[in-house]
């Protein structure tokens, strides 16, 4: 049986329209009881307009993100690595055919330049990026790139865990991804809608559909416990992408037993030579946009939601509240674009948040939030199912939040402006004064550790 049932998703798309104050709350209700929600009660949530239901909805969102994850944020910085692609996706600047694009794929040198600076900056996470097309040595390439990333040492730091977003790959090719030492393996189906997903990518394997949709179940055979999932909002009605996207995480969970480790919600962006990235078939009004966020957090309450710089500064602050738990910040698209700045000509897409890392840190921090650069689950083995245990009765934020604090501070202390460590230095101290006792003790030990000038110190 095929993952996604386009005709399951319509008859509950039609139903669901007509629900009640009362039926919302009930719905609502459960969420806060942090058990996740079927597709009929997301649907219920989704056609929700009234104000003051909205205003419930938004609470019950922040509420349950608060109660799983604390009030940590964790950062980390796309790597585009090249900008070669066969394929043929109309949105995106990469395609093949795009002729406004200058292509480029970074040597192994200018990828440890890369790095350099973002480890410079204070990124201790990396998401590497790469179109669909890799130079001479093939997939190879990818491989290599991810050794060289954590590879790179400087008196300031290291890369602690780097992520990937590339095409999907064969089992056999996922093993050898997993024996790099990736952390997540991110794929998003940009739709899963059919035939829309037919009218957008003209060319190259990714036309294949099922290959794509398949790809988180060869990544997790292949042993890749931490698998990102994603829709690219715009070129089909959100409602259906969020409902598929619940089929999609039913599917993971009933094969292996855990659904994915994050769900990324891009919106589409203007992009180079594509009239379709500016001229969204089925635009995401930004009401919708948090609508869908608050939602998917009720709906799957331990998985991660990533929150890209594709969006504004405001839009970005305000999702934070709705379920985020993951951003990046200070991004490029174009390959080299940290050495060489941003470059429209070999970008992905525009970018709606072009504030340097430094300043959305002091940003996040004023907003009661803490950044994290936190690596440890990755790194202790809390990945996968182990991550889920600890994840869903909400016993996960016991160790994010002090790991937080105390990757934070050894941010505040390397690399932030003075105006950025008083305003984390405050963040600190009101979060331990509102910490229970035992998590502050173990905040406190970190926090220690980290002021007498340790590093890499986590629970
Ligand atoms: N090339 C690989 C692929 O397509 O799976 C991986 C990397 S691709 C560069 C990363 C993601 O960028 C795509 O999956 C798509 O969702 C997103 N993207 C492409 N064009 C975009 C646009 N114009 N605006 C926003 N996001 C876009
Ligand atoms: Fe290539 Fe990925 Fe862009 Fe499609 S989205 S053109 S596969 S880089």
């Amino acid at each position: 049986m095929s993952i996604i049932d386009e005709q399951q998703i319509d008859a509950i798309l039609v139903t669901g329209g007509r629900a009640d104050a009362s039926h919302v709350r009930e719905v609502l209700a459960k969420a806060l009881r942090l058990k996740g929600l079927e597709m009929a009660e997301v649907a219920v949530l989704m056609s929700v307009s009234d104000p003051e239901l909205m205003g419930e909805l938004f609470t019950a969102a922040r509420q349950v993100k608060e109660n799983i994850y604390g009030r940590r944020l964790v950062l980390f910085a796309p790597l585009y690595v090249s900008n070669l692609c066969h394929n043929e996706c109309l949105y995106c600047a990469f395609r093949a055919r795009n002729k406004a694009v200058k292509r480029r794929a970074l040597t192994q040198a200018e990828i440890a330049q890369e790095v350099q600076l973002l480890v410079g900056l204070g990124h201790k996470r990396v998401l590497l990026v790469a179109g669909e097309s890799y130079p001479q040595e093939g997939f190879k390439y990818v491989l290599k790139a991810i050794e060289t990333v954590y590879s790179v040492r400087s008196s300031q730091g290291e890369i602690r865990r780097v992520n990937a977003n590339v095409a999907p790959l064969t089992l056999d090719e996922f093993k050898q991804l997993k024996a790099s030492k990736i952390g997540t393996y991110q794929v998003f189906q940009e739709t899963y809608h059919h035939a829309t997903y037919q009218a957008v990518h003209l060319g190259g394997k990714k036309r294949d559909y099922d290959w794509r949709v398949t790809a988180p179940d060869r990544a997790m055979t292949a042993g890749i416990d931490d698998v990102g999932i994603g829709v690219l909002f715009g070129l089909c009605d959100w409602r259906f992408e969020v409902l598929a996207l619940m089929q999609h995480i039913r599917h993971l969970e009933q094969h292996f037993g855990i659904g994915p480790h994050t769900i990324s919600v891009p919106r589409l962006e203007p992009a180079a030579g594509s009239d379709m990235a500016s001229h969204p078939p089925k635009p995401v009004s930004d009401v919708d946009f948090r609508k869908l966020v608050a939602i998917l957090r009720l709906a799957v309450p331990y998985t991660g939601i990533i929150m890209s710089t594709r969006e504004n500064p405001n839009l970005r602050r305000e999702t934070f509240a709705l379920g985020v738990s993951q951003i990046s910040a200070g991004s490029r698209t174009n390959p080299g674009g940290y050495a060489e700045g941003e470059k429209e000509d070999k970008s992905q897409f525009s970018l709606g948040d072009h504030r340097p890392l430094d300043e959305v840190i002091r940003d996040v921090a004023s907003l009661g939030y803490i950044p994290s650069f936190c690596t440890a689950c990755y790194r202790l083995g809390r990945t996968g199912e182990n991550f889920m245990d600890l994840a869903k009765p909400g016993e996960i934020k016991l160790f994010c939040d002090p790991n937080a604090l105390s990757t934070f501070e050894e941010y505040l202390r390397d690399y932030a402006s003075p105006e950025t460590r008083q305003a984390g230095a405050k963040l600190i101290a009101d979060t331990l004064a509102d910490m229970p006792g035992p998590q502050r003790q173990l905040a406190e030990k970190l926090l220690t550790q980290v002021r007498a000038g340790k590093h890499d110190v986590c629970c």
